[in-house]
C-alpha cells in the first residue's frame, strides 16, 4: 500500500526547476487520479478476497443479515455502591485488584465518571447478595460505586457526611442513563445494603434515596398511606416477626422466615431503613418502620 501514499507527499518533495507551476499542478492531479484509480480496484479484489476467504476460510459462514424480535438486556439490576476511600485510593484498588465496577463517580467539583468496566460485561461488585431470591447478582447487574469517605453520624446524630449536590446530579443521570438502557426497574435500583445487608452498609443513610426517587431514580414509599397506617401501628403495636420478615421478602430483601426477630432479621431491617428511614438507622421493627414497609410499592416484574 506505501507505493499510493509516499510518492508525491512525502515531506521534501519540492517544485522541479525545469517545470512551471502549471505543470507541476497538473502531473500532480493526474498522479493523484491514477492512485485513487488503482486503489479502487486493490479494495475491490481485496473486498473479494475477503468474501471468498469467509464463504470457504472456517467449518461455518457467519450470516448476521436477520434479526429476532424477541430478546432483552441481561442487566435488571443496578447496584450503587459508596467507595469508603479517595478517589486515587479507589480507582487503585478498582483497576488492580479482583473487586471492580462499571462506573465511579468522583467527588470532584464536576463529577468525573471513569467508566472501568464494558456494560456488557460483568462487574466484580457485589459479592454474595440477594435481590428477589436471585442470589448470582454480578452477571445481571451494573456496579456503579460514589467516592464518599464511608458514612458516620454527626455531634447532632444526622447521618454524614453529605454527598455533593453535583456527585448526587452525576449519579442520578447516570443511573437514569444506564436504567433506560436496560429496562431496569425502579425497585430493581438498590444499594449494595439492600442486597447484601448482613455484610455492607454503602450507599449509607447519608445517600439522598428520596432525592433520587423525585428524579424518577428509584423506589419510595406512598408518604400519605405510610402516616396512616403509621398511625393505625401506634394506636394497637407494629406487627410481629413473620409479618416483618414476609414484608421484607415482598420488597426484594432475603430474610429467614424464623418468626422472630433473630440476628438476619434484625440486620435486615436496619438495612430498610438506611433505604427508607435514614434519619433513624436503629434495627428496630418500630411502627414507622412497618409503616413504611408496608407502604413500598413492589411489583417484582424486574426479576
Ligand atoms: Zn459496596
Amino acid at each position: 500500500m506505501n507505493e499510493f501514499v509516499l510518492p508525491q507527499y512525502q515531506i521534501g518533495t519540492r517544485l522541479q526547476p525545469q517545470k512551471t507551476l502549471f505543470t507541476f499542478v497538473r502531473d500532480q492531479a493526474l498522479a493523484t487520479l491514477a492512485c485513487c484509480r488503482s486503489l479502487l480496484v486493490v479494495l475491490l479484489l481485496l473486498a473479494l478476497a475477503g468474501c471468498a476467504s469467509q464463504k470457504s476460510g472456517g467449518p461455518y459462514q457467519l450470516d448476521e443479515t436477520l434479526k429476532a424480535n424477541g430478546k432483552n438486556s441481561r442487566i435488571d439490576i443496578i447496584v450503587l455502591h459508596y467507595t469508603a476511600s479517595t478517589k486515587p485510593s479507589a480507582l487503585l484498588t478498582l483497576t488492580n485488584r479482583e473487586v471492580s465496577a462499571h462506573y465511579v463517580v468522583s467527588d470532584d467539583s464536576k463529577p468525573v465518571v471513569y467508566k472501568l468496566v464494558d456494560e456488557n460485561l460483568s462487574a466484580w461488585h457485589a459479592g454474595e447478595s440477594s435481590w428477589y431470591g436471585r442470589t448470582f447478582i454480578n452477571p445481571r447487574s451494573i456496579g456503579i460505586e460514589i467516592v464518599h469517605p464511608g458514612w458516620a453520624r454527626n455531634s447532632s446524630g444526622d447521618a454524614g457526611p453529605l454527598f455533593p449536590a453535583p456527585q448526587i446530579d452525576a449519579v442520578i443521570t447516570l443511573t437514569r442513563e444506564v436504567a433506560k438502557r436496560h429496562g431496569v426497574a425502579p425497585e430493581n435500583i438498590v444499594g449494595h445494603s439492600d442486597v447484601a445487608p448482613l455484610r455492607k452498609q454503602d450507599p449509607g443513610p447519608a445517600f439522598p434515596w428520596k432525592k433520587l426517587a423525585q428524579a424518577g431514580v428509584g423506589r419510595w414509599f406512598d408518604e400519605a398511606a405510610a402516616d396512616k397506617y403509621q398511625a393505625e401501628y401506634v394506636r394497637y403495636g407494629p406487627p410481629d416477626a413473620g409479618w416483618f420478615q414476609k414484608q421484607l421478602k415482598r420488597v426484594g430483601y432475603s430474610v429467614p422466615e424464623s418468626n422472630y426477630f433473630d440476628a438476619n432479621t434484625l440486620h435486615t431491617i436496619a438495612a430498610f431503613q438506611m433505604h427508607y428511614r435514614p434519619e433513624l438507622v436503629n434495627s428496630k421493627p418500630d411502627a414507622q418502620t412497618a409503616a413504611r414497609l408496608r407502604a413500598l410499592p413492589t411489583n417484582g416484574s424486574g426479576l
